[in-house]
């Protein structure tokens, strides 16, 4: 076990009794691993910010810290969705993924330069939205949303649009804690066809994708990421909410960090989940 991890296990000292009686449910063992000072570190320097997250215990499920108002209130995941959407996708092709030609905003992309020719994997790594907007074209939102019910998520609405399915627009809203457990799933089901591709994605995401600041930050380890970009649910309007979800290390996470900071990008909200883990590697 790498020394950078042994503060990986923390208390669920900060876990809301509702989750930590779900999470013992859900746990066969106690945690491998134990130290209070990771949460502590979390909660001295982010305790008193505006930014949202959630520490899981990537293992058994569990809480480790929370300092999200309502993790239980859905909220638009942007970006965070796709994975569950290719999925989808996957299911009525043989689990054969296309590559497609990003032109950048001239097809639907959030980034004005294109991003060129992607298969799933480069697409997940820098969220493209023109790849994802036409892989969700041929995917009935029925599909998508049992998907959903696999992963224990709230499903979209019947009539939800290809650009909804992708996370655009705020119709399909998922509760923060079910997010952060249906990708603990996601690593869970690794060698079930489909899965693989998204999370080399994710590795890749923080390599050189959007969520290359968390990489850049950590000393020890490589991340799997998710960055999404959503419309802000803050009382004082924002155009978005950054939303990243990070999963250390990547070969076999231990720990799963993700947060919200009010009106910024998902690739800069990046930067703070890398600090965040750093913060707490030291
Ligand atoms: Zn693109």
């Amino acid at each position: 076990m790498s020394r950078s991890f042994v503060w990986f296990a923390i208390a669920t000292l900060f876990a809301t009794p509702a989750l930590a009686q779900q999470t013992r449910e859900q746990s066969n063992s106690p945690h491998s691993l134990f130290s209070q000072s990771a949460a502590e570190t979390l909660q001295r320097e982010y305790g008193k910010s505006e930014i949202s997250y959630l520490l899981l215990d990537a293992g058994s499920g569990a809480v480790l810290a929370n300092h999200w108002e309502n993790p239980e209130k859905p909220i638009p995941m942007g970006s965070l969705v796709k994975p569950f959407t290719a999925l989808a996708y996957a299911e009525a092709q043989g689990f054969h993924f296309p590559t497609y030609t990003c032109k950048g905003k001239a097809n639907g992309c959030w980034q004005d330069h294109p991003h060129g020719e992607l298969d799933l994997t480069a697409a997940i790594s820098v969220s493209c939205n023109a790849y994802f907007l036409r892989l969700a074209e041929g995917v009935p939102a029925e599909r998508v949303a049992s998907v959903a019910n696999a992963f224990d998520l709230e499903a979209p609405e019947k009539d939800a649009t290809s650009a909804n399915l992708i996370g655009l627009g705020d119709v399909w809203k998922i509760a923060p804690i079910r997010m952060t457990r249906a990708y603990l799933e996601l690593v869970r089901r690794k060698d079930t066809p489909g899965v693989a591709p998204i999370l080399e994605g994710m590795r890749q995401s923080a390599l050189h994708g959007t969520g290359a600041a968390i990489d850049r930050k950590l000393k020890h380890s490589a991340a799997l990421v998710k960055t999404g970009t959503a419309p802000c649910t803050h009382g004082h309007w924002a155009p978005a909410d950054g939303l990243v979800l990070a999963m250390v290390p990547a070969e076999k996470p231990e720990i799963l960090l993700f947060i919200r900071i009010h009106s910024v990008t998902g690739a800069k909200a990046a930067e703070t989940a890398g600090r965040m883990l750093r913060d707490m590697q030291e």
